[in-house]
């Protein structure tokens, strides 16, 4: 049978389809990583008696094999991860590229990816992107050089609130000029949008004790598609 990617909400639990919704309904095997976060999940949308298997990093490989082996028998298999799009940062890419190799059908859902909502609610340019996931945390120098020497509309980043102010203080000695909008809580109570020149971000950090909570996206451009035309 198939390998289904489900994509799961980032925060707002009523941002999930109707296909995807139905997918969990309609598969007896749902692939996750957190066994909890899933069935608080399932429970929301009154989905019942499906079996949960683990499937997270760095266990994945072992769990392939499971997960390969049932969809050999006949079983339809869902993955989802604890938020958003399986294989984005999450644990995925491997079952997806090994059913791929053994001739399993794969099917991915569209869904809630918090990269997307944060660069289309970003004010920055969206005609092209560049995604690099996890900020890095050794040689942050080389790996923003790099990076700012593919010229793209707005390059996105994950990133932890513990360690924003450090990582925009990095770039902001490469790219002093560089707009930035930090995209906080996407989709909860507390969403925010942080926008303005990288200076001026990091001052806006500063006057709150770096004390920033919540998960983060962080998009730069080197447009300044921000500057209110008079
Ligand atoms: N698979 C997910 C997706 O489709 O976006 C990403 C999972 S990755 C392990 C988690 C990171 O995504 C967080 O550390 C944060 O940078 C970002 N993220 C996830 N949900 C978010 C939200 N609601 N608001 C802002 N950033 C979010």
């Amino acid at each position: 049978m198939k390998l289904y990617v489900v994509p799961t909400p980032i925060g707002n639990l009523d941002d999930i389809t109707i296909r995807a919704i139905n997918t969990l309904k309609s598969v007896k095997f749902i692939a996750c990583e957190d066994t909890r976060r899933v069935q608080i999940l399932l429970k929301h949308y009154n989905i019942e008696g499906k079996i949960l298997l683990s499937y997270y990093h760095p266990k994945e490989a072992i769990q392939i094999k499971k997960i390969v082996s049932l969809i050999r028998k006949d079983e339809d298999v869902a993955l989802v991860s604890d938020a958003g799009t399986p294989s984005i940062s999450d644990p995925g890419f491997k079952l997806i590229n090994t059913c791929i190799k053994e001739n399993i059908p794969v099917e991915v859902l569209p869904g809630p990816c918090a990269l997307i909502t944060a660069v289309v609610g970003s004010g920055l340019p969206t005609h092209s992107f560049m995604f690099v996931g996890f900020a890095p945390r050794k040689s942050q120098e080389s790996f923003y050089k790099e990076m700012f020497q593919t010229d793209v509309g707005s390059y996105i980043l994950y990133e932890s609130p513990q360690r924003i102010l450090d990582t925009l203080n990095v770039i902001s000695h490469i790219a002093p000029d560089i707009t930035v909008a930090i995209a906080r809580e996407l989709t909860k109570i507390h969403e925010e949008y942080i926008r303005g020149n990288i200076k001026d971000v990091i001052e806006e950090l500063k006057k709150r004790d770096n004390n920033i909570k919540g998960e983060i996206v962080l998009v730069l451009s080197k447009e300044n598609t921000l500057a209110k035309e008079n």
